[in-house]
């Protein structure tokens, strides 16, 4: 393609949101071009190969409580598998310096710390895809932290460890950092079950990997995609865009779709400047960081999961991912800021505190945070964030329109709320060139 040209759309970052933007609009006639700044698409998702094991280093777990995606899945034919570990035989858990192994009489005390700690839930997110249904209880709650629902409760030590841990896995951060509400709307997505709950958050996953669904959606779509093409800045005039990249292309568009992630989208020089809001909201950045790392084990560790807060151990859980009699592999998750630098004989005696015997061969992962194109992982709100940026994040600006995982109803924050957002994104974009097409 010569270096100035013009389509309908150009979708701006090949991610999830994305790639469904850019595919549903292709297939309402449209001529769209994605731009993705990486050499590969997927965006936060990324199926590679390490030390001959097919892992995800980023975006993962898909569940049937998530309609888009399953939805995908389903057109596509796509196989998926179980995580031994989120069905795990052995539940080791860091309480008070004490690594344990969760009893089967204890169970019922664990899963009522979660509904103890979520009792509100049903009430605040009745409809947790309408946060007008229950605005007045959400916007109430919205300034606390998890920090602050756990200091309020009465739970036993062993509650307070399991709830605390999950949820720094879940928000990627500190309880200090994380919203509640945030946390509650989760447990509303799942139907207030932990059993649920739980298998959303790690039990199935793509046999060949995120990057299967990657390669359907393109291939079916058929739109044009161009890899290492970093925008730059977006202008709008009376007619559209006008799109440059880094090296220089000029792309002009009857609109655009603006997929970048929140937390770099602050990056890009938008000609009028973007409103206040979304850029107050992408400087000060969502909190999801952390880091998921895998270790790759000696033998088979068998079906384990642990858990414990990360003021307690750098490693605030984990679980095997594949096994095998040479082999296997762990995922697990780390706030610790150094955690993919961390050599072997660093995390040797960290799991081995957990699964005595076991022996560390390497660890793997990719840094998202220090990534220029995310810097941060999955997006976790701050207190405070939803009633101050919610609305303002996916607004229309002109001939601008706005899809990420990181804003929008529902499942903010998964694969599942990208493809949400880029498919009523692709609506939205289709609705609005319709007189033009008419006319
Ligand atoms: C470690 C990790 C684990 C996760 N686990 C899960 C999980 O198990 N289940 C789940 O559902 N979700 C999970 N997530 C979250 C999920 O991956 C994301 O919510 C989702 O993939 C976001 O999709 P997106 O299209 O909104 O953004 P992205 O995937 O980030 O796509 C945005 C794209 O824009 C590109 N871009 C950025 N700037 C520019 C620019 N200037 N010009 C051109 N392109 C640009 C980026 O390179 C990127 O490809 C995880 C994420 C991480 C990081």
């Amino acid at each position: 393609m010569p270096a100035n040209r013009s389509v309908d759309v150009v979708v701006i970052g090949g991610g999830f949101a994305g790639l469904t933007a850019a595919r549903d609009l292709q297939q309402r006639g449209l001529a769209v071009l994605v731009l993705e700044a990486r050499d590969r698409l997927g965006g936060r998702t990324w199926s590679a190969d390490r030390n001959g094991f097919h892992v995800e280093l980023g975006g993962t777990w898909i569940h049937w409580t998530q309609p888009f995606v399953w939805a995908e899945k389903e057109r596509y034919g796509l196989e998926i598998q179980e995580t031994p570990g989120c069905v795990a035989d052995r539940v080791v858990i860091k309480i008070d310096g004490v690594i344990r192994d969760l009893r089967e009489d204890q169970l019922g005390e664990f899963v009522s710390g979660f509904e103890h700690f979520f009792a509100e839930a049903k009430a605040v997110w009745e409809r947790p895809y309408d946060s007008q249904h229950s605005w007045e209880l959400i916007k109430e709650r919205d300034p606390l932290t998890v920090a602050d629902r756990l200091a309020a409760l009465d739970l036993t030590p062993l509650q307070r460890t399991s709830i605390g841990g999950f949820l720094e896995i879940l928000s990627m951060n500190q309880p200090e950092n994380a919203s509640y509400v945030e946390m509650m709307r989760c447990w509303s997505l799942t139907g207030w079950s932990y059993e649920l709950f739980n298998d959303t958050a790690a039990r199935y996953k793509f046999t060949h990997g995120t990057g299967a669904l990657v390669q359907a959606m393109a291939s079916d779509g058929g739109f044009a995609v161009e890899l290492n093409q970093e925008v730059m800045s977006v202008q709008q005039s009376a007619e559209g865009v006008t799109v440059t990249t880094a090296a220089g292309d000029a792309i002009s568009a009857k609109r655009a779709v603006v997929t970048v992630p929140l937390n770099v989208m602050h990056r890009v020089a938008f000609d009028p400047p973007l409103e206040e809001l979304k850029l107050e909201a992408s400087r000060l950045k969502h909190v999801g960081g952390g880091a998921k790392v895998f270790f790759e084990v000696e033998g088979d560790p068998g079906a384990v999961m642990t858990l414990a807060r990360s003021t307690e151990s750098p490693l605030i859980g984990s679980f095997t991912y594949q096994r095998g009699e040479q082999h296997s592999v762990l995922a697990g998750f780390s706030l610790e800021p150094d955690a993919l630098e961390r050599s072997v004989a660093d995390w040797q005696p960290v799991l081995e505190e957990f699964v005595p015997g076991i022996r560390l061969r390497s660890t793997f992962g990719h840094d998202w945070g220090g990534d220029a194109l995310s810097q941060g992982s999955w997006c976790t709100y701050r207190p405070g964030t939803l009633t101050r940026f919610s609305d303002a994040l996916p607004r229309q600006e002109g001939h601008l329109f706005f899809a990420s995982g990181d804003h929008g109803e529902g499942w903010r924050g998964f694969i599942e709320g990208a493809i949400a957002s880029g498919s009523r994104t692709a609506v939205a974009v289709w609705r609005s060139l319709l007189p033009s097409r008419t006319a």
